[in-house]
């Protein structure tokens, strides 16, 4: 049996139908941009292995940074502890991000990085004995699949079958172009209720959703509208953070700062799962007491592993370096000028960049479901052509590593651009 055969008798993958699916190549090797399975095809992996990977497969510097801290310190308990690695991310993290994020709390991944930040929200406010106990978040959000964040998502097919047992989120629609005045208006609505503790977003761009993308110049009337009516606000970072928008981060093209940030992705350059929340010190001071039951109560395991941090360390370095910052620009640029070259082809209805996210919706006559059949169709002819890709219904998007070669790219967007004839 060979390494595919033995994963359909043991694994059971996230999001999969395994009575439909069938066999899934075993990647056995991965170097750049590039994976290889078992039987010696070549994949170029164009999303970064859901935005994780940006400095590429099996890269040298996150490998040495790791082995060493591996044989200096690899784990020790972060309860009544501290230790060298996490406290020099932690200052070197807060020199990166809005001026207002003073204090960081770790975590294992992104849901969880959420769920730290839903609770502080809710427990600030148990703590003032005032009474805000909803939240507000946006339509078709993605914030995770652990209860609180699966609550605040929108995209209803991941959450349905666990409805009736979830924190009580109010949904609003994102403020995409020509929505802006309208969500405004809803939004203030909301908040006049006084019944939120935090509105929670992902930056300018939903992810999975499809890339959907709004402006910063609303999101900042947004963040100044929860302040006035003192609701917090959560920047879900997850997906937009270490350089995808073009900046180091989606709210580096805000002018206000939100008051909680979560990442995790990209945070370690895809080596070691390890997730931040970021708090401003008025949300940290909301925990101070004499009463040891005001202290925030969440924490895992791995909390704030050195070997996760050291790897978060050396990818803050590659993220800082001139090659890498050159690379994401020309990465932007090139998905411009592809942008123009497809976008007046007749089964094109929208094309978006940001930073080295394109997005592109292809015209159906019908709304297209999340995992339907010409979604499908669309994925496996981009595997069979050796390119990564995994469209949400009728959206493909490219979210390429930033190590990516002019070539590699130019693969990519020709097979997008082949794929326009599928039906
Ligand atoms: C992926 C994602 C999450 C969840 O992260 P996990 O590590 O999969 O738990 C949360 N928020 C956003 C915006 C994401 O893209």
């Amino acid at each position: 049996m060979n390494l595919s055969e033995k994963d359909q008798l043991y694994n059971w993958h996230p999001y999969t139908q395994h009575q439909t699916i069938g066999l899934l190549p075993a990647i056995v090797k991965g170097q750049g941009a590039l994976l290889w399975d078992e039987e010696g095809n070549e994949y170029i992996d164009a999303i970064a292995s859901w935005w994780v990977n940006p400095y590429g497969h099996s890269n040298s510097v996150m490998a040495e940074a790791i082995y060493k801290q591996l044989t200096t310190l690899e784990h020790v308990l972060f309860g009544g502890f501290t230790n060298e690695p996490a406290v020099v991310l932690s200052e070197k993290l807060l020199t990166l991000l809005p001026s207002n994020q003073k204090k960081v709390f770790y975590s294992d991944n992104g849901s969880t990085a959420v769920e730290v930040a839903l609770k502080a929200a809710l427990q600030f406010f148990y703590n003032k004995k005032e009474v805000r106990r909803r939240i507000l978040a946006f339509n078709d959000a993605f914030h995770g699949d652990t209860f609180g964040a699966m609550a605040s998502s929108g995209i209803t097919f991941f959450t349905e079958a666990f409805q009736g047992s979830l924190v009580d989120v109010c949904r609003i629609p994102v403020p995409v172009e020509g929505q802006e005045l309208h969500v405004l208006q809803v939004l203030e609505e909301q908040l006049q209720t006084g019944e939120f503790a935090a509105f929670i977003f992902e930056p300018l761009c939903q992810g999975a959703a499809g890339m959907v993308m709004y402006s910063p110049e609303v999101l900042d009337k947004m963040i100044l509208l929860c302040r006035t009516y003192g609701v917090f606000t959560i920047a879900d970072e997850v997906m937009t953070g270490f350089g995808k928008t073009g900046k180091n981060f989606a709210c580096d093209h805000l002018t206000e700062q939100p008051d909680m940030m979560c990442f995790s992705k990209a945070l370690t350059g895809g080596t070691i799962p390890m997730a931040i929340t970021t708090f401003t010190q008025q949300l940290f001071n909301g925990f101070l007491d004499a009463d040891v039951n005001k202290a925030l109560f969440h924490g895992h395991t791995f909390t704030a592993n050195p070997t996760g941090c050291a790897a978060a360390l050396a990818s803050l370095k590659l993220l800082e370096s001139e090659p890498i910052q050159a690379n994401i620009q020309h990465i932007h640029q090139r998905h411009l000028a592809f942008s123009d070259r497809i976008k007046n082809h007749p089964r094109v209805q929208t094309t978006r960049v940001l930073g080295v996210i394109f997005a592109l919706e292809i015209c159906r006559e019908e709304q297209e479901s999340y995992y339907g059949d010409f979604r499908n169709r669309l994925y496996h002819f981009f595997i069979k052509n050796g390119v990564i890709l995994r469209p949400v219904g009728n959206i493909v998007y490219i979210l390429p590593p930033y190590i990516i070669t002019d070539e590699q790219l130019e693969k990519v967007y020709a097979i997008v651009e082949r794929a326009l004839e599928i039906n």
